[in-house]
């Protein structure tokens, strides 16, 4: 028998790193700064222990752009290499610094903000570069500055240099292919969308673009209502403000901080996705946050931050991630706790954002069993004529008596649309049912779907042949409509009517005589209602299970 270690060969894996280690070519950027981050927090981390007892001085990271030499450099005044350290973790690949400092200094201030943790990140220059030199002195006494050198193949030339300032700069001869990040315009917009909220300053062309502390790094007992929609502008600009928001903050058993707003949602919101921006120790990641964010609540905006969620790996890993399922189900929690809190400590209030909560909560207990054992104690549903709304107890206790049918179960009465369904609202309120408005895009599948959840309850369209049912066949319920009314129907007739081959006479829409009143099964109604969904730019909906 015998074993061995597997070795791999550098000439091979290298083109392969260049080539595959990103899509985006422009992650580069991210990954050098991370890393010119990374050296400044672990001086800090230093001078916190009392290792480093200099002057930390001017610590901000500069970024610079020289277009007739072709080259991207990127400067730091963090802990800096020593020729060793250089050899230990550039010139071996995928042996990560951070992940040694980690370890060893777990728990410190600072300590733990590394942003690195494969030992790939570095190699990620050489996607646009020709060449990459690096310039560093180390925080340590006495330590030599060096210059590393390498075009790309697995040779690369190491020496001592002078420099006088304490840290790191790594320079990239940009390659021919790469010339299009040559350009200010591109590199402020990629350092905006990677850099926004880094821990240290980075400056480019002179101007500082980040802010480093955001508002989810702080505790939300030092923020105010104002910090937070403050900054909720500053991610989103030209957005109205958010209805309200949820300030998630755990340590354990994963790291997760970030804020999620509720936008106002109206009957002509525009749908937005992908609002949500995933950070990592405040570097931006990504904003497909699908299967961290639970999908019932991707129309959020906002921000959430974990390191425990992994940077580099693909969508399908995250997937079966066991901390990512962790943060998805605390985050249903979370958004169902508050709720529930809102709902018990300012109903009015509560009730009176409804119209945007409403559609979050539906979804939510479609899909998410766990949310609607929750929600079922706020759902609420609001009278046909506004302005009244009840849980399902509620409305059990209020409806009870008159609506319950042959088989026991509760009749909740609804209208899709109150105004043209009104002389039904009128002739079940006649009888004294309770009738609510189940009018928005949602309800038609929340009904089918939570009906088969609900024990003992049956939705029942005003109109249906089934509430027909329900009221008494014997008694004369023709109504009487007032002239508003008929107006109402003259208009409504006016406009259902656009196939020229069907013709309607309006007969005696006076006193006493009953108009037409056509009623059609429940169960072809919904079938049609369930067809028509998705079309029309919502077609959220359209994925949304019946
Ligand atoms: P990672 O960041 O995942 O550790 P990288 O390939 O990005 O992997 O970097 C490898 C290592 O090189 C880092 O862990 C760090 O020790 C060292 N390094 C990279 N950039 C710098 C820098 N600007 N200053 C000091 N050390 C650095
Ligand atoms: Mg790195």
């Amino acid at each position: 028998m015998q074993k061995g270690a597997i070795r791999v060969q550098t000439e091979n894996i290298f083109p392969i790193i260049k080539k595959f280690l990103y899509s985006d070519h422009e992650i580069f950027i991210r990954e050098l700064v991370s890393n010119a981050v990374d050296a400044t927090q672990k001086l800090k981390t230093l001078a916190s222990v009392g290792e480093f007892k200099g002057e930390l001085g001017n610590i901000d990271i500069e970024v610079r752009l020289d277009k007739e030499k072709k080259t991207i450099t990127i400067a730091d005044h963090g802990v800096g290499m020593t020729a060793e350290e250089v050899d230990k973790y550039i010139n071996q690949v995928a042996f990560s610094g951070a992940e040694e400092f980690l370890k060893k200094y777990k728990g410190q201030e600072n300590g733990t903000n590394i942003i690195g943790h494969f030992g790939l990140g570095f190699y990620s220059s050489f996607m646009v570069s020709s060449k990459v030199e690096i310039f560093s002195r180390s925080w340590k006494d006495g330590a030599a500055a060096v210059r590393w050198e390498c075009d790309g193949s697995p040779e690369y030339e190491l020496e001592e240099v002078t420099k006088e300032e304490r840290g790191t700069e790594i320079v990239m001869h940009i390659n021919e292919e790469s010339e299009e990040f040559l350009d200010e315009g591109r590199i402020r917009s990629i350092l905006t969308k990677f850099c926004k909220f880094l821990p240290v300053p980075v400056k480019f062309e002179g101007q500082q673009l980040n802010n480093t502390t955001p508002a989810w790094t702080k505790k939300p007992s030092e923020l105010t209502t104002e910090d937070y929609q403050n900054f909720y502008k500053e991610l989103y600009p030209f957005a109205e403000a958010p209805l309200f928001w949820i300030h998630l903050n755990v340590d354990y058993p994963f790291s997760l901080t970030g804020i999620l707003y509720f936008p106002k949602i109206t009957k002509s919101y525009e749908i937005q996705k992908d609002k949500i921006n995933l950070y990592s120790n405040q570097v931006y990641v990504t904003d497909e946050v699908k299967d961290i964010v639970p999908e019932f609540l991707m129309l959020l905006h906002g921000v959430i931050d974990s390191p425990d969620i992994p940077l580099n790996v693909s969508r399908s890993y995250l997937q079966g991630d066991p901390n990512v399922k962790k943060i998805n189900a605390h985050i249903t929690k979370k958004v169902a706790d508050k709720l529930d809190e809102m709902f018990r400590n300012d109903r009015k209030g509560f009730e009176e954002k409804w119209e945007s909560i409403g559609l979050f909560v539906k979804y939510g207990m479609m899909t998410d069993d766990k949310f609607m054992d929750k929600a079922n104690k706020f759902l609420v549903l609001e009278n046909v004529d506004g302005g009244t709304f009840y849980t399902r107890e509620e409305y059990k206790a209020a409806a009870e008596a008159l609506q319950t049918n042959k088989e026991g179960k509760l009749v909740i009465l609804y209208a899709t649309n109150p105004v043209q369904q009104d002389s039904y609202v009128q002739a079940a309120k006649n009888k004294g049912f309770v009738v609510v408005k189940m009018e928005t895009l949602v309800d038609a599948a929340f009904i089918s779907n939570i009906e088969a959840k609900w024990e003992n309850v049956q939705f029942t369209r005003v109109d249906a042949d089934i509430a027909d049912n329900l009221i008494d066949k014997d008694e004369n319920n023709n109504t009487v409509l007032t002239a508003d009314q008929e107006g109402k129907l003259k208009e409504i007739f006016t406009a259902q009517v656009t196939q020229p081959n069907i013709k309607v006479e309006l007969k005696g829409l006076n006193a006493d005589a009953q108009p037409v009143i056509v009623t059609r099964p429940e169960f072809m109604r919904r079938m049609k209602d369930m067809a028509s969904m998705g079309g029309g730019g919502m077609s959220w909906y359209a994925a949304m299970p019946d």
